[in-house]
């Protein structure tokens, strides 16, 4: 960046289903990599129902709905998203410009989308290989949906602390 930019956001980057099972993780994470952009927090994530639709809850009237949590949920290719929070100045808007329209056809060449999406034949879902927040509303919904804040290295929303009684995985001694 040559200005001083004090706009510093978090933004949620999904890797759907398609983007890993095609192997293009590397592909994509390079795409998006720059020194203003910093990860701060990511992990594999196997999605369940609940997840994926109020990850969409904005698009449940759609007619395309069922077949979006489907992709989500992997049923064409693999039952992975890799969640990733990246942190820097209008990163929000940065990184929808690096990944492209929505619609792989329409998406410039040189983006996420438009090297890598394609249209799924017999749903004519656009299998897009990314998610990316779309503004700052969807960004701070999105981070507490898929992250708890205990997961997040650079925590920049409110939190609290709660005690609570339960049974967690361990690995056996
Ligand atoms: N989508 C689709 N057909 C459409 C619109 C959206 O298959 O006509 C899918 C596509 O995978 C997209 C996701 O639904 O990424 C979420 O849609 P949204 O309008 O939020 O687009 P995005 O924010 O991902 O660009
Ligand atoms: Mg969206």
């Amino acid at each position: 960046m040559d200005e001083q930019n004090d706009n510093v956001e978090q933004t949620l980057v999904l890797i759907k289903p398609d983007g890993l099972q095609r192997s293009l993780t590397g592909n994509i994470l390079a795409l998006l990599s720059h020194p203003d952009n910093i990860i701060v927090a990511t992990k594999l994530v196997k999605v369940n129902r609940a997840l994926a639709e109020e990850h969409y809850s904005h698009l449940k009237q759609k007619p395309f709905f069922e077949d979006l949590i489907k992709f989500l949920l992997g049923e064409w290719h693999t039952n992975r998203v890799l969640a990733i929070i990246y942190e820097g100045p209008d990163i929000i808007k940065r990184i929808r410009a690096t990944g492209g329209a929505t619609n792989p056809e329409e998406a410039k060449p040189d983006t996420i989308r438009g090297k890598y999406g394609r249209i799924h034949s017999k749903t004519g879902v656009y299998e897009n290989v990314i998610h990316c927040s779309a503004n700052n509303e969807d960004a701070e919904r999105e981070i507490k949906l898929w992250f708890e804040p205990d997961e997040v290295v650079n925590i920049r929303f409110p939190v609290e602390y709660i005690v609570e009684e339960r049974t967690v995985m361990k690995w056996k001694k």
